[in-house]
């Protein structure tokens, strides 16, 4: 079922993220009632073992600032 109140097992996806819980001998997320839900659309949001990739905001140039700077001849 992919929407209930109920807590759902990790997916394996899961593994070696902080937020797994074990109770007995199952794991569950103290962060998301439904794991699986979290990976269907790509990596969890809060997942701390999740690799993501740095967006360098230096490398963002603004075009009409861009544009400003070119005609003033500071290229
Ligand atoms: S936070 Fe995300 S990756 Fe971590 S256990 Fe919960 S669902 Fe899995």
């Amino acid at each position: 079922m992919l929407f209930t109140t109920d807590k759902q097992v990790i997916v394996p996806q899961c593994e070696g993220c902080s937020h797994v819980q074990v109770v007995g001998d199952q794991s569950f997320c103290d962060a998301y009632a439904n794991p699986s839900a979290k990976w269907m659309l790509g990596a969890c949001p809060l997942g701390t073992h999740v690799q993501r990739q740095n967006i360098d905001a230096s490398k963002k140039v603004n075009p009409l600032k861009a544009s400003k700077k070119a005609s003033k001849g500071k290229g």
